[in-house]
């Protein structure tokens, strides 16, 4: 990474690590029907899921007038982004240690913002004590049972994970899998690193403002939007002007993105 660094600078993990499983399964991303060679259900990859319905769960709100635009993580061959299946909820998972006082609060509302602008359905599934990790597999059954593993959300320190820094307050991305190829990437899996003690020191001397900007922020690069050059939205690279609500244009790619493609096959 790259010498200078501004104050409050947040950034995303990931994601040329799209074809994940595609490359475990040594298969180019090459549109196929069958499901990569050697991924066994329930062992290297979850059984089909109990959880999806026939129609999106929530509803994606129209897209807003307004000015801004926005970016996406990664796109599908037509140009629409890669998105996470919205006819399944999304679970999370919260380590919580060094959490601020409130950080509970902060998620859950942080997690309403991003429902309200997608339309996903988040599912709390309360804590874990996994660590961060950049090379987190997706599918973590002895620890989550046969399901993608759930979002991990962690409140970690500089000390312990060199994901974050002093100065890199927060970082996140999805994890995508497809069994048939570019066309049928998706997001299945992701995680969010907060640096706790520097936003605990940002709610102690009233930053609460910062602190909003950040968890939106990375809650938008965990559904798939990208930086933007604009410092009025939530998607800008750092905070200098903490914008502590999506705003248009935001909103508009946060709408793509919660209305992305149905999945069946796992
Ligand atoms: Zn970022």
């Amino acid at each position: 990474m790259s010498g200078r660094r501004t104050q409050g600078r947040r950034t995303a993990l990931v994601v040329p690590a799209a074809l994940v499983l595609s490359l475990l399964a040594g298969c180019s991303a090459v549109a196929d029907a069958v499901a990569p060679a050697g991924l066994r259900r329930g062992v290297d990859v979850p059984s089909r899921s109990s959880e999806v319905r026939d129609q999106p769960i929530g509803r994606a709100p129209r897209a807003p007038e307004g000015e801004g635009g926005f970016a996406f993580l990664a796109t599908l061959p037509d140009g629409s982004p890669v998105a996470w299946d919205p006819c399944r909820p999304i679970h999370y998972v919260v380590r919580p240690r060094g959490a601020p006082p409130d950080g509970a609060q902060w998620l859950r509302w942080a997690f309403g913002q991003l429902t309200a602008a997608t339309g996903l359905r988040f599912v709390d599934d309360g804590t874990t004590d996994e660590a961060p990790s950049a090379d987190r597999p997706v599918f973590l059954p002895r620890r989550y049972g046969d399901r993608w593993a759930p979002v991990l959300v962690t409140w970690a320190t500089p000390a312990e994970t060199p994901l974050i820094s002093d100065t890199v307050l927060g970082l996140a991305g999805p994890r995508s899998f497809s069994a048939h190829g570019d066309r049928a990437l998706r997001w299945v899996s992701g995680m969010a690193v907060f640096n706790g003690p520097a936003l605990d020191r940002k709610l102690a001397t009233g930053e609460e403002a910062k602190v909003a900007a950040v968890l939106l922020h990375e809650l938008g690069h965990l559904v798939g939007l990208g930086h933007v050059a604009d410092p009025y939205q939530v998607m800008f690279a750092t905070n200098a002007y903490p914008v502590s609500a999506y705003r248009a244009g935001d909103r508009r790619g946060l709408a793509l993105l919660g209305a992305g493609q149905c999945f069946r096959d796992y």
